[in-house]
């Protein structure tokens, strides 16, 4: 389906945007992984991935906390593929704390990755895909961008702001055969996760089994996560041609939690 398609997936070493890399993969795009340790430590996972899918995969070690990181990233990946089509922003972080303990060097990373790096990486990737007249953009924000939680203000902040970012954007370049979208799970059990277990047992004083229990999926009416594979696979529909009119969406992937 993505046979001829340039892709990168920021913060792809693990959980949804490794998914997401794999299942573009599988789809034939060429891939771009990303994170932000060194290519030798991240080699194996590059190899097998190309092994696994026999797609072109690539490793560019970024951080995207760093506004010039997240423009040579996508430079990178340009020189490395010739072009870039799909640009899919998944990096991100929680720090889970109340508003007044909440650490200012910690509002400050987080935003930088969460919100800052996916200006930056799609203001670098547009001229591109302006030139070829198609373009899709995916960005991975949250049942967070459009409800909240208490003790993730700056998180659901960052991520309400991904949700407008997209609108917006998707708006500007509706004429010139790109789309973009903010996909919006709800609990997917990842290396992110399972921080926030830790950081939401010491904040409610509960063991960590309870919290998953009526803390985590108290909120989502499934009682179960998410898979990554399920939102790696609405990313890879995103990218298709069947969904070239599906643009400035906000697709949420998260149990039915935002019905309530
Ligand atoms: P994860 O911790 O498994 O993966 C995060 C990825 O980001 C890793 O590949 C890591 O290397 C990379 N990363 C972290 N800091 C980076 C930096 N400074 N520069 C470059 N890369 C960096 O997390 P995840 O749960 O897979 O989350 C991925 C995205 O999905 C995030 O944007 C997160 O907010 C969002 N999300 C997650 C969930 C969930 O329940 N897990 C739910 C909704 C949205």
């Amino acid at each position: 389906m993505l046979a001829g398609r340039t892709a990168l997936v920021t913060g792809s070493t693990s959980g949804i945007g490794l998914a997401v890399a794999r299942a573009l993969a599988r789809a034939g795009a060429k891939v771009m992984l990303n994170g932000s340790r060194a290519a030798a430590e991240a080699e194996d996972l590059r190899a097998g991935l190309a092994a696994e899918t026999g797609a072109e995969i690539g490793y560019t070690q970024a951080n995207l906390g760093q506004a010039a990181s997240a423009r040579e990233l996508v430079e990178r990946t340009i020189a490395a593929f010739g072009s870039l089509d799909i640009l899919v922003n998944n990096a991100g972080m929680q720090h889970v704390a109340a508003v007044d303990a909440f650490p200012d060097d910690q509002w400050d990373a987080l935003i930088a990755l969460n919100l800052s790096s996916v200006f930056h990486t799609t203001k670098a990737a547009l001229p591109g895909m302006k030139a070829r007249g198609w373009g899709r953009i995916v960005n991975i924000a949250s049942a967070h961008g459009v409800v909240a939680s208490p003790f993730k203000a700056p998180y659901t902040a960052s991520k309400h702001a991904v949700v407008g970012f997209s609108k917006a954007v998707a708006l500007e370049v509706a004429e010139q055969g790109i789309t973009c979208n903010a996909l919006c799970p709800g609990y997917v059990r990842t290396p992110l996760i399972d921080k926030q277990v830790v950081d939401q047992a010491k904040v409610h004083n509960m063991p960590e089994d309870r919290v998953i229990r009526e803390v985590i999926l108290a909120a989502q009416p499934t009682k179960q996560f998410v898979e990554a594979d399920e939102v790696a696979a609405f990313a890879v529909f995103l990218c298709s041609d069947a969904a070239k009119s599906v643009t400035g969406s906000v697709q949420l992937i998260d149990g039915g939690w935002t019905a309530r």
